[in-house]
């Protein structure tokens, strides 16, 4: 299916891993030029050499997101390297503090705020010029099924995600009418690394098999998912690379989730 993104210009966070890899690895083989960054420049790097640029254009900008500088100079950088983008995909995140409200600490809230909310806002903000210029653009940013379902061991990142759907509803009010289109993507239980060392902490918790960890949290703590598995970077990529493209051009201020069901509610 041609997304009809060819020659458009996306930044990715999050890219040397799990669903922003896959994400850049669509939109690059959909002919786009894309900005992959991450934290640490040798994993991302790494990363961005087992991507495909053949029908695309690929660049790789390190950047640690929980500083409003940072933001703001991958702005600049990113510009220098490609001009405005056009298209934004927000995938930066981690699971942050864990435990019940009594066991997590101002640190704890601080830290999961600041990147899984303030991040998204920040780099909104350092890249929103560009985004406004071309008549054109495309921002999703990766929500979660806490956001809508808050688990009570991880309300850090409940509290921040539940955060980036209110900021993107009302952000995509601000700018549509000029072609910019703001949406959510809220996977649950996607094999990354995120979830493999949430798996790794509760089979060492059990003294089971990971395997083992993954069937007890899906029977006992994700009774929803009716598929009865993780889900793949990949098939969260494919939703994400929809609504960046040409053919999302009625879609704007959603949240798609992609969870297999484990959202409750309708
Ligand atoms: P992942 O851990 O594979 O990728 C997240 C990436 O974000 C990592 O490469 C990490 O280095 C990067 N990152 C973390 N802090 C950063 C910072 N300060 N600056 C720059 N980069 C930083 O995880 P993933 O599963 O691919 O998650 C991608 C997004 O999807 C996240 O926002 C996550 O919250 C969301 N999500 C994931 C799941 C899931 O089940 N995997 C479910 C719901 C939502």
């Amino acid at each position: 299916m041609d997304l009809g993104i060819t020659g458009k210009t996306a930044l990715v966070t999050g890219g040397d891993s799990g669903i922003g890899w896959e994400t850049a690895q669509l939109l690059l083989r959909e002919g786009a030029t894309v900005v992959v960054s991450d934290l640490d420049q040798d994993n991302l790097q790494e990363a961005a050499g087992r991507l495909d640029a053949a029908e695309g254009t690929l660049h790789a900008v390190a950047a640690d997101l929980s500083s409003d500088a940072a933001a703001v100079q991958l702005a600049v950088d990113v510009h220098a390297l490609v001009g405005d983008i056009d298209i934004l995909v927000q995938s930066a995140g981690i699971t942050g503090a864990q435990g019940r409200f009594h066991e997590i600490d101002d640190n704890g809230w601080t830290q999961a705020l600041t990147v899984d909310l303030l991040g998204p806002i920040r780099l909104t903000r350092a890249f929103l010029p560009q985004l406004r210029k071309g008549g054109w653009g495309r921002i999703v940013y990766l929500a979660s099924e806490d956001a809508v379902q808050p688990y009570d061991d991880e309300l850090p990142y409940c509290a921040a995600k539940a955060g980036v759907l209110a900021f993107a509803k009302g952000l995509s009010r601000s700018y549509a009418a000029e072609g910019l289109l703001v949406n959510c993507v809220s996977p649950a239980f996607i094999a990354t690394p995120m979830t493999d060392k949430m798996m790794q902490k509760r089979a060492e918790g059990r003294g089971s098999g990971v395997e083992e960890a993954i069937e007890s949290f899906l029977d006992e703590e994700r009774p929803y998912m009716e598929l009865g598995r993780r889900g793949e970077p990949h098939e969260v990529a494919a939703v994400i690379a929809f609504l960046c493209s040409d053919l999302a051009s009625f879609v704007n201020g959603s949240n798609y989730r992609v969870d297999s069901g484990s959202v409750a509610t309708i």
